[in-house]
């Protein structure tokens, strides 16, 4: 049975139709309240999932009290230009390897968390993020799917004029600004979706619909980031990497976000987020 892996008020918690579950409580101790340790052991929580049918939920799920669902992940990876309609828009060649860049997990944020606007040319980027489940190097395409914990939903919120600062440019810093990484709501696994590798996505701004793809559209699969990051460095459960976005960020019709402006991210079979933009404080 699929499994749904949220962080509630700092806990690992199961989500189901009928609310959510603790999962330390609904695992008689089986597990701590450790959501890293809970991916690390996913194999075991589709048993566990199972098991709650008929049991009576802690409450409804409520995003405003989640975290990050991978809360301490040793790296999370980004992608650029990967998807077709993407590169195609910024005009640029597509890659002939993927251009791998950090964002450092300092920037990671819930589901329903406020984006701090650190600039004027702050900017979104809805994007499937990928959460692996085992220690992986040197994985071949073919064993890839089998590495992966789950997928969620994420925005890989972007200061251009950092991202740009220098030349070569080097995007790591501005995709780092603490609160650029909102992720969520849950870790949804594998075995939830039809087709993993083929999933509607979608961004709206205040409601108007910026970014609207399917992942099928990645110029890297899934499987072949798995290779090409695992061929240099080693990767650990809950490890993210943010796969890249499709068409339709700000930069491109010079609209970018302000105070007030609300962020919808939408990804078939995973569900929604909806992160806030706020002013910088002092
Ligand atoms: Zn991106």
């Amino acid at each position: 049975m699929a499994f749904r892996l949220a962080t509630t008020n700092d806990r690992a918690t199961l989500v189901t139709n009928d609310g959510t579950f603790d999962l330390e409580r609904h695992s008689d101790g089986g597990f701590s309240d450790d959501p890293m340790e809970a991916i690390a052991r996913h194999d075991e929580l589709h048993a566990v999932a199972e098991a709650l049918a008929g049991k009576t939920p802690d409450g409804p799920f409520d995003a405003s009290t989640a975290g990050p669902c991978s809360p301490r992940p040793q790296k999370a990876f980004g992608i650029g230009l990967n998807y077709r309609s993407h590169a195609e828009e910024s005009g640029m060649e597509l890659p002939a390897n993927p251009l791998v860049f950090a964002k450092f997990p300092s920037c990671l944020s819930g589901p329903e968390s406020d984006v701090i606007v650190f600039g004027e040319t702050t900017d979104w980027e809805a994007e499937l993020v990928v959460v692996m489940g085992r220690r992986a190097r040197d994985i071949a395409e073919g064993d890839a799917w089998k590495s992966i914990a789950g997928l969620t939903c994420g925005q890989d919120i972007s200061e251009r004029r950092t991202q740009f600062a220098s030349k070569p440019p080097h995007f790591d810093l501005g995709k780092s600004f603490d609160t650029f990484g909102p992720i969520g709501p849950y870790i949804v696994s594998l075995d939830q979706f039809e087709d993993p590798a083929d999933l509607a996505i979608s961004c709206d701004i205040n409601g108007e619909r910026r970014q609207d793809a399917r992942t099928n559209d990645l110029i890297f699969s899934i499987p072949a980031l798995i290779t090409y990051l695992s061929s240099i460095c080693t990767l650990e459960p809950g490890d993210l990497i943010f796969t890249g976005t499709p068409a339709g960020v700000g930069a491109f019709s010079k609209t970018f976000l302000k105070p007030g402006d609300t962020i919808t991210t939408t990804i078939e079979g995973i569900g929604s987020m909806t992160n806030r933009c706020v002013a910088k404080q002092g």
